[in-house]
């Protein structure tokens, strides 16, 4: 019965159905130009070691300028992205651009970079990244890639393999959103990975007594664990307050500073390395 009810709902929602269908193979057309014409960009967003205040890299945000459409957040195009394939060259140019553009900046700060599972499960992934750190002369020591569970959800032995090379490397492997997973814990004692990022929606609700129970404990399972333990989201002087009474590493979030553009940012480390070399 129930199967004989969603086909009906299936026909009658056909019309509908087909818009969808017409607006996603339009959304795939857009995009599969935007590389050749060079509509992606990178914004960098600061990242702050929460002891000392000093920015210690930066995160590299891709970002989407269609003539057509205007500016298209990465939650609007990424999973089309990885659905047609087009995040494997998309990807590579991020690394790429991102190590470029980390070059530039004080000796030091690191330059954290997301990468897909599509990307990892690819084959010639490590060698993407061997080739953008080369070609900019960015050390390993200072490349960060963020995966997302997902990736490590198949645990492919691809994926597996991959992760072990290029932390061979010197590359740090972070988690990103940690915490909104299946098994957060789970991944964490079979990959190893140098950093979690808490996600923001636990940040976000901080005053609440049972997220910040669930704040504390998994900063103290990174101390106890060896792993650097960054926050996302940080929007208040309050939320800062609270990670740095509970030893939480680093911060991240509008508080500390906007995702911006290279210039901007290059002006930003600049500056604060000066302070920090002034003492
Ligand atoms: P993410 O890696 O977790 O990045 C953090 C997101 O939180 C960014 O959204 C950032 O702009 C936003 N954010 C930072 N601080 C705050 C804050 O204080 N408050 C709030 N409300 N938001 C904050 P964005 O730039 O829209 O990126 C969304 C997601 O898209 C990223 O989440 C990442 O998963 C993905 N993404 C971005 N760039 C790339 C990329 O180059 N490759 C891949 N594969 N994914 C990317
Ligand atoms: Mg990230
Ligand atoms: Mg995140
Ligand atoms: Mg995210």
């Amino acid at each position: 019965r129930a199967k004989s009810e969603g086909r009906n709902l299936y026909r009658f929602f056909e019309p509908g159905m087909d818009a969808t269908v017409q607006a996603r193979r339009a959304l795939e057309a857009d995009l599969d130009t935007a590389l050749p014409r060079q509509e992606f960009d990178l914004d960098f967003q600061p990242i702050m070691n929460i002891e000392s205040g000093e920015i210690v890299g930066a995160e590299a945000l891709m970002r989407w300028h269609s003539p057509t459409r205007g500016t298209v957040a990465p939650d609007n195009f990424i999973a089309v992205a990885e659905e047609t394939g087009l995040i494997v060259p998309l990807g590579e140019w991020a690394l790429r651009k991102a190590c470029a553009t980390a070059a530039s900046w004080p000796p030091g700060l690191r330059i954290a970079v997301n990468v897909s599972a599509v990307q990892l499960k690819s084959g010639g992934f490590a060698r993407s990244v061997i080739s953008a750190l080369a070609f900019s002369g960015v050390p390993a020591s200072r490349l960060e890639l963020e995966i997302t569970e997902t990736v490590l959800m198949d645990e492919s032995e691809t994926v597996l393999k991959t992760l072990r090379q290029l932390r061979g490397l010197g590359i740090r492997i972070a988690l990103d959103d940690f915490g909104t997973g299946y098994s957060s814990l789970g991944y964490l004692r079979r990959f190893p990975v140098d950093k979690i990022k808490i996600d923001r929606s636990f940040i976000r609700d901080i005053d609440n007594r049972d997220t910040a129970a669930i704040v504390r404990t998994i900063i103290g399972l990174g101390a106890e664990l060896g792993i650097t333990v960054t926050a996302e989201g940080v929007e208040t002087e309050m939320q800062l307050d609270m990670l740095r009474d509970n030893g939480c590493v680093e911060a991240q979030g509008y508080l500390i500073g906007v995702p911006s553009k290279a210039a901007d940012i290059q002006r930003l480390l600049q500056l604060r390395a000066l302070h920090s070399q002034a003492g």
